[in-house]
């Protein structure tokens, strides 16, 4: 694994893949989201936070992404920086979500990103100990002011110098992203590039169910 986190296509090294993936969620814009991308085929992580699951309503919508078939990613609960905390509250914000998001969908995150993408050694053991991939991202863009629009944001997602094969592609729950979220797979697409399904990606989780 690269320091970006890209992604290596073992099965078929010749075929051009991107991961998508979608952070801060599920606020507003994921449920939406989500159904883009099920009408048009295709997958991402979505990366969650435990403020966004607090109550039954919020469960719900991430047992809806959830049962749609997008696998849930830890995102920590309260989107803090881990360097600005204990080991006592590290643990709280990544074990108590994974806690949370096993109560709600029966079954514990597979990935981590730290929010930030800022980790710590004890947050890095924590994430192994909980058998999650770790990800960073190659770029994303959706959070700057120049891209808080539809079509600034489909373009540049599409025609930055930093697409190449394997790319992690870091988006968030925002209105724009999500106005934006079809124009960029089917742009992606026009551009021979298959978007990977995370469940096919190895984990510490599921390399050991494969071990067994
Ligand atoms: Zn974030």
């Amino acid at each position: 694994m690269s320091g970006d986190f890209s992604i290596q296509n073992i099965d078929n090294p010749d075929e051009k893949i991107v991961l998508l993936t979608i952070d801060d969620a599920p606020d507003k814009n994921a449920l939406d989201m989500a159904k883009t991308l099920k009408e048009l085929n295709v997958k991402a992580i979505f990366f969650v936070n435990g403020h966004f699951l607090d109550t039954p309503e919020e469960g719900e919508i991430l047992k809806q992404i959830h049962k749609m078939g997008f696998p849930i990613g830890n995102h920590t609960y309260n989107h803090k920086s881990l360097r600005d905390l204990t080991e006592e509250e590290q643990r709280k914000e990544i074990v108590d979500l994974n806690d949370r998001v096993e109560e709600l969908i029966g079954e514990r995150p597979q990935f981590f990103r730290a929010p930030f993408g800022m980790n710590t050694d004890y947050s890095k053991q924590l994430a192994a100990d909980e058998k999650m991939l770790l990800m960073n991202w190659t770029y994303g863009y959706d959070w700057e002011k120049d891209y808080q629009s539809k079509e600034a944001l489909a373009d540049i997602m599409v025609n930055t110098p930093l697409l190449r094969n394997g790319a992690n592609l870091l988006m968030h729950d925002r209105k724009w992203t999500s106005e934006a979220l079809g124009d960029i797979v089917k742009g992606l697409q026009n551009k021979g590039y298959k978007i990977v399904d995370p469940t096919q990606i190895e984990t510490p989780a599921n390399k050991e169910t494969a071990a067994q």
